[in-house]
């Protein structure tokens, strides 16, 4: 890897141990070139949970079937694509955070409303009448009514 002080490409491994029961691996860096010393931790990447779908099945997390989930609320709406992308990576994080196997498929949705109420009221509502099915128009009357009061 690079050294961080110098951008040489040639750095050796001086020390290296487990730390964090045995979780992480501490290496201890010096660069040949400048003789810097720095050090790197290398950790496993956390996986992300299965998701438990309402019929009881389980499926892997899927990124793309988010994105485009996200893509087809915020169709036309004026939204770029790097708040997108950070809505995207918030849930990931958030995902990842509980710590949990699985999770419910609700609770991966509740995620996903919540980003897109604050990124923007339309295609929240959007998202909304199709996650929860809303049936008819008082349904997105009082979804609108409820947007409104928390503001
Ligand atoms: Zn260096």
């Amino acid at each position: 890897m690079h050294c961080p002080f110098c951008s040489a490409t040639d750095t050796k491994v001086i020390d290296s141990r487990l730390v964090a029961d045995g979780d992480q691996v501490r290496r201890r860096r010096e660069c040949l070139q400048c003789g810097e010393r720095f050090t790197t931790y290398e950790t496993a990447e956390l996986v992300m949970p299965r998701i438990i779908k309402t019929d009881g099945s389980r499926e892997p997390f899927n990124e793309d079937k988010l994105r485009s989930g996200l893509h087809r609320a915020l169709e036309k709406r004026p939204v770029g694509m790097e708040s997108l992308e950070a809505a995207i990576s918030r849930i990931k994080h958030s995902l990842r955070a509980i710590g949990e196997r699985e999770i419910r498929s609700r609770t991966l949705g509740e995620m996903v409303m919540d980003e897109l109420k604050a990124l923007d009221q339309v295609a929240y509502v959007r998202f909304a009448s199709v996650y929860r099915s809303f049936q008819d128009i008082s349904e997105f009357r009082d979804e609108i009514d409820r947007l409104e009061q928390s503001r």
